[in-house]
């Protein structure tokens, strides 16, 4: 299995997304016709008019029993006409619970599809400025598949792309595109193959023209990684052996042909650049021609974008691919566009797409096709995918920017419902990245910088208030945090002042909420909790940070390790 991909193809399917689209819904209701779910509304029928008028929208715990039945052993007919070969599973750090999705080759085909048009994309806005021998030095991971109680395959949506044939034969490995062997993006133990994606990176630092990984926690994750092994990585650099430790053969053996001898100048080079005082453009100092980073900052990873841009020195961020475990969604066709600015461009031949305007969400009727949606405005997907999700509500926010040839393209807005409230305010996770952008800046006077966050409506005394857990650290490598208490007070007086006018109302005039609180966690608590959604299943690669917490067990993970409490002092202006 290989795919061919060309730059051209995109713009005959964006040009032509509305045939397309209906192509796509006639194929997969012909395809789908007889299953146990879709003869209840259509009786056999694939016309497009019946389908929007019988097949109801639907979430998660609607389809959920189907989905069951088949991973738990009954025939793919029950919702998919197509055999269904495996489960993804969703890393459930978005919604709250790990949701499992019956795909087959085809969902994978079109992972692989959508990383090798991203991949030919970002090269062509960069050919001027990276000589043709770069490599992208990517932290990918991989994790231990587990099986469903029928024996199929469950793993995260990348674990499945990188068990495939697609994988392995995909287009740019002949020019191997990464500075890590496949061996090691394979390996399942993810400390080995981090440490093992930096020393490959840093032996071949002067090759590395880009540093990606799939969202930026991953990245800040490596420079983690790299903070705690910079001597250990140096010295094996030095002798041309690498580290005891890393006991999966395939990737040690790959790694050691890839070092090939003792290197004591570069290894010098790594212990100069590492033991400066300050890891501000560590990145750019370590790999000199670097011209970008590549990860996804839309949406809730915009918090990692200050810390990235510290290390980078302000290398421009591409965040090039929209997907889930659902559907693949879209493709961001102008990779220099600043991240408050990306856009992703729907692929029309991967799924059917539908959009419900998030103001008429109670009317089914309003619901527009994908080449209908209006500039400007906001919408919720929903997905009919040839897996056996019909009119899926996705639960992503977007808002249409603009189209490329005929297809729309969205800026990821937020996910739905998740909102901060402990009375009658609804505060969005926009809200909060806002308020997170100018408590940082407060931030800026002192000497740390803020590697992670997560928040939660604490109601369990009256009036309930927000309480936000800040991760920090040192902008200094060898200097401690200092906690001034004047500037983590007016940070949480900030975030106050960020909210909309019903929290300042409430906050103010009607002491019905308390003073927003930030605790302060030790160090390598967001690993910690990130560590711990991985233990429930999730995968390093789809992890994202919780930006909410509502269960008692996560809490209980952050509060462990509470070092410090700042409370607000004042009440925000109410808006006039
Ligand atoms: P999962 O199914 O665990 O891979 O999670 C998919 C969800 O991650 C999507 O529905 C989005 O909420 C989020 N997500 C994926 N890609 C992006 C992106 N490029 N920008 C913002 N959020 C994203």
């Amino acid at each position: 299995m290989s795919l061919s991909v060309e730059l051209k193809d995109l713009e005959v399917l964006t040009t032509n997304a509305n045939q397309i689209q209906d192509d796509v819904l006639k194929e997969i209701l012909t395809l789908n016709a007889n299953t146990e779910y879709l003869k209840r509304f259509l009786d056999g029928s694939s016309d497009k008019e019946l389908f929007k008028k019988n097949v109801p929208v639907v979430s998660y715990n609607d389809v959920k029993p189907y989905i069951e039945r088949v991973a738990n052993g009954e025939p793919s007919d029950v919702i998919s006409g197509g055999t269904i070969t495996r489960f993804v599973q969703s890393t459930g750090t978005s919604g709250g619970i790990h949701k499992i999705f019956p795909v087959n080759d085809k969902y994978i085909e079109n992972l692989g599809y959508l990383l090798a048009v991203s991949s030919l994309i970002t090269s062509k806005h960069f050919s001027d400025k990276i000589d043709e021998k770069g490599k992208k030095m990517a932290f990918l991971y991989n994790r231990l598949e587990s099986k469903t109680p029928s024996g199929l395959a469950l793993s995260s949506s990348f674990t499945s792309y990188f068990m495939s044939d697609y994988f392995k034969n995909r287009p740019s490995k002949c020019n191997s595109e990464y500075t890590s062997p496949d061996q090691v993006i394979l390996c399942p133990d993810n400390n080995q193959s981090v440490y093992c994606h930096l020393l490959c990176g840093l032996s071949q630092r002067e090759k590395v023209v880009g540093v990606s990984a799939t969202f930026a926690h991953a990245l800040i994750k490596a420079i983690n990684a790299l903070q705690i092994y910079w001597k250990e990585l140096s010295s094996n650099i030095r002798s041309g052996h690498v580290s005891e430790w890393i006991t999966d053969l395939d990737c040690k053996n790959a790694v050691s042909a890839i070092l090939g001898g003792p290197d004591p100048e570069l290894a010098d080079v790594i212990e100069q650049e590492c033991s400066h005082k300050s890891w501000e453009g560590i990145i750019t100092r370590l790999w000199p021609k670097a011209k970008f980073i590549e990860c996804i900052v839309t949406g809730q990873m915009a918090q990692y974008i200050p810390t990235l841009d510290f290390y980078s020195n302000k290398l421009p961020i591409v965040s090039m691919v929209y997907g889930s475990s659902e559907s693949i969604f879209g493709v961001n066709v102008d990779p220099l566009s600043k991240p408050q600015d990306v856009s992703y461009t729907f692929l029309p031949n991967i799924s059917y797409f539908e959009f419900l305007p998030i103001d008429h969400e109670e009317d089914m009727n309003t619901i527009v096709d994908l080449v209908d949606v209006k500039l400007g405005c906001y919408y919720e997907t929903v997905v009919t995918s040839y897996f056996g999700l019909h009119r899926y509500l996705i639960g992503d926010i977007l808002q249409v920017t603009g189209f490329y040839n005929n297809t729309p393209q969205f800026r990821f807005v937020r996910r739905k419902n998740i909102v901060l409230s402990v009375n009658s305010e609804a505060t969005t996770e926009q809200d909060i990245l806002k308020g997170l952008a100018s408590a940082t800046l407060v931030l800026e006077s002192s000497n740390s910088m803020l590697t992670g966050f997560t928040c939660y409506a604490d109601i369990s005394s009256f009036p309930g208030h927000y309480v936000f857990y800040w991760e920090l650290k040192a902008k200094d490598v060898d200097d401690v945090v200092e906690l001034d208490e004047n500037v983590l007070e007016e940070c949480c007086y900030a975030l106050e002042e960020s909210f909309d006018a019903l929290y300042k109302r409430l906050r103010s005039k009607e002491g019905s909420i308390g003073a927003l609180e930030i605790k302060v966690v030790q160090q390598g608590t967001f690993d910690s909790l990130m560590e711990y959604f991985i233990s429930k299943g999730g995968s390093v690669a789809q992890y994202k940070t919780p930006m909410c917490i509502n269960s008692s067990e996560t809490l209980a993970v952050l509060e462990d390790k509470v070092i410090a409490r700042f409370y607000s002092q004042k009440s925000p202006p109410l808006n006039l």
